[in-house]
């Protein structure tokens, strides 16, 4: 039989004609990586390659690395394997990999949405015979809401907050999620500060995207001057010493997993928006669809549930463990899952 373009080892995806991992999670001589997300971006590697505007978040996240940027479309052939990197969608500098050796096509999503969030190049159909996805979401109680209406409930919360003298603190992940945010909050409403990992990633990716001005809180900022404003925050922040210089506050956070209810309360959030970087269910098989392929991989996510639901479609669908933990590491999904599967 002959042996599949990629495969799944105990270091990532393995492509074994070139000797090219995809997102390895264990230290490999050659790492083509998808994003700068924590999951997908490890450190170790002898060299990484990467979309270009993916090459500055990556190395203020690793540090001194080897790394290659590369052009969307740009094709860079590896022992007669043709790799190509293309918009994902997902955060800035997101790609899909596009593997091609002797005419068999495949593609790894990576983490991936089909919402065009006005930061990211939007999502780019490509076509396959393959197509190894995600799926973070793939459950059909995940319905996304277009993000315009999200920002507006946002911008109206945070202005009732300020109405009622309180400071707005919203949570999102600092890289993606935070600018995302950011990028269409309401300034006319009042000043946006900051938490220093958000700050610094913010300043890592202005050069490449517009974004509003912030103010970094450091232990000189005053408490009056924070008093009805909105604070930006990574989740991790919640219940810190750190926040309670906010007081009185309100607390919110913007996420996929707040369409679980009892997902906010549990966490002991006051307002819960639902926003995610990753598709929803409809995105999800309309993606598959559209690639044409006919071979799906499923990698993270709801993965046993949604490749069994593709299998009952037609699609020859499996499957694969892998290390990539989609918006987990935010929320913990398991404790929701039980409140939605009987
Ligand atoms: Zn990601």
């Amino acid at each position: 039989m002959k042996k599949p373009l990629l495969v799944f080892n105990d270091k990532g995806i393995y492509c074994a004609p070139a000797d090219v991992y995809i997102d390895p999670w264990r230290p490999v001589k050659n790492a083509i990586i998808t994003h700068g997300h924590a999951d997908h971006s490890r450190w170790g590697h002898q060299n990484y390659i990467t979309h270009h505007t993916n090459v500055p978040i990556i190395k203020h996240r690793l540090g001194v690395i080897h790394v290659t940027g590369k052009n969307w479309n740009e094709t860079f052939v590896v022992n007669n394997v043709k790799f190509s990197l293309h918009p994902a969608g997902h955060i800035i500098g997101s790609s899909q990999v596009r593997v091609e050796y002797k005419g068999e096509v495949w593609v790894f999503t990576g983490d991936y949405k089909t919402e065009d969030d006005g930061i990211a190049v939007p999502y780019e159909v490509v076509k396959c015979h393959t197509f190894i996805t995600e799926c973070t979401f793939g459950l059909p109680v995940f319905k996304w809401t277009p993000q315009t209406e999200v920002m507006h409930s946002i911008n109206q919360w945070w202005s009732e907050n300020k109405a009622e003298g309180k400071t707005s603190i919203l949570f999102g992940y600092s890289l993606g999620k935070a600018q995302r945010l950011l990028k269409y909050l309401d300034t006319n409403i009042g000043k946006i500060y900051t938490h220093g990992a958000i700050e610094n990633m913010n300043n890592v990716i202005r050069p490449m995207v517009e974004l509003p001005e912030t103010t970094l809180i450091t232990r000189e900022t005053k408490k009056e001057a924070i008093l009805g404003n909105l604070v930006l925050a990574p989740p991790s922040a919640h219940g810190t010493t750190w926040i309670r210089k906010m007081t009185p506050f309100v607390t919110g956070t913007a996420s996929g997993w707040m369409a679980f209810r009892g997902a906010r309360r549990r966490r002991a959030i006051d307002k819960g928006f639902v926003l995610s970087d990753h598709c929803d269910w409809d995105g999800l098989l309309s993606s598959i669809k559209a690639t044409g392929a006919e071979k799906i991989i499923c990698t993270h996510g709801y993965t046993d549930i949604f490749s069994k639901y593709l299998r009952e479609l037609g699609y020859d669908a499996r499957t694969e463990k892998t290390q990539y933990e989609g918006e987990n590491a935010e929320m913990n999904k398991e404790e929701d899952l039980e409140k939605v599967i009987p």
